[in-house]
């Protein structure tokens, strides 16, 4: 985060050449999308991840919509099946999220599908957003451009309002259209409907030629493995621990001996930029327990210390 106000970049070649040059840095852009303004970051980049729910302020960490620019850039990150390719045909670029497996080897960070072994995908339809993927040429992680729990922006005046300097820049392209989000459909089973949005489930339905499931609050409460949302390690997860039991793993945090070193120098970006490597390795280990420093529930450290007691809570099974 700089200090000063965010600049404002022109809706130009030269506007999407500089923003494009503050994504690849590792920095953060608001930019229009035809639903909403999106706070973006290089998806490829822990630590840029990471500022998006510092600058957001996000009490925990929920997965991100990733952008592009085109379809063979992003088929590059997922499993692309046939359901995938007949809705991409119809509604690309457009308001549609799809939830697809990752590629194993896909550079996309961790932090972006908290965890998970899935990612949502769009290619957004505003020319500016688009001018700007074309010129990263990557995948961008942007949810909208508001300090959480605010309304989301539609224009650059209410990104300014909400987030100040917490953005490093925002390209001016006026005010955006719609202003619901994007409608996110599930393909990693049978087709669900994850989020209402502006393309129905009637229109879904029909360019699939099938029913899709809808996911009511109720059932991704009783089935959260199945259906979303958060991933847990195997291992169980004992929080603030000061000394390490016989045997456990250390997950640490700041001048201690540890096994993974969350942030030697209490950074809670770094921390929240390897929290999810980190917990995947370690629990790779196949160890019976996965010790952690304290956190300070400060910042960043309360979306962190959030992810870490929901791993830490008893489950099922
Ligand atoms: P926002 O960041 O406000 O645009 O919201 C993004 C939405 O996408 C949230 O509702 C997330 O839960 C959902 N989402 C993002 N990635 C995934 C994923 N891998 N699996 C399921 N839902 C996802
Ligand atoms: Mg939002």
């Amino acid at each position: 985060m700089n200090t000063s106000s965010p600049d404002l970049l022109p809706d130009t070649n030269a506007g999407h050449a500089t923003a494009a040059g503050i994504l690849r840095s590792g920095r953060l852009v608001a930019f229009p999308t035809e639903t909403v303004y999106g706070l973006g970051a290089d998806a490829c980049d822990d630590r840029a991840v990471a500022r998006i729910f510092e600058a957001k302020g996000r009490p925990s960490f929920n997965p991100l919509i990733v952008h592009f620019a085109n379809l063979d850039t992003l088929k590059q990150h997922v499993h692309w099946t046939p359901e995938a390719e007949l809705l991409a045909q119809t509604y690309w670029p457009g308001p549609l999220t799809l939830v697809l497996r990752k590629q194993a080897d896909s550079p996309i960070s961790e932090l972006v599908s908290a965890g998970l072994d899935t990612i949502a995908v769009r290619l957004p339809a505003h020319d500016s957003a688009r001018a700007i993927l074309r010129s990263f040429g990557g995948g961008v992680a942007a949810p909208s451009a508001n300090r959480s729990g605010q309304i989301s922006p539609t224009s650059a005046q209410h990104v300014v309002a909400s987030l100040g300097a917490r953005v490093d820049a925002i390209l001016d392209g006026g005010p955006c259209k719609v202003g619901v989000e994007s409608t996110i459909v599930g393909l990693t089973d049978k087709p669900i409907l994850l989020r209402p949005g502006g393309i129905t489930e009637q229109e879904l339905a029909e360019t699939l030629g099938r029913h899709l499931a809808v996911r009511h609050k109720a059932e991704a409460i009783s089935a959260p493995g199945q259906l979303m949302s958060h991933y847990a390690p195997k291992a169980l997860v004992r929080l603030n621990a000061t000394e390490w039991e016989p045997g456990e793993i250390r997950l640490g945090f700041g001048e201690v001996d540890c096994d993974l070193n969350l942030s030697r120098t209490e950074d809670l970006v770094e921390a929240a930029a390897h929290l999810f490597d980190y917990l995947h390795r370690l629990d790779a280990m196949g160890g019976g327990t996965i010790a952690v420093s304290p956190i300070p529930h400060e910042g960043l450290g309360i979306a962190i210390n959030d992810r870490l007691s929901r791993a830490a809570a008893p489950r099922e099974g």
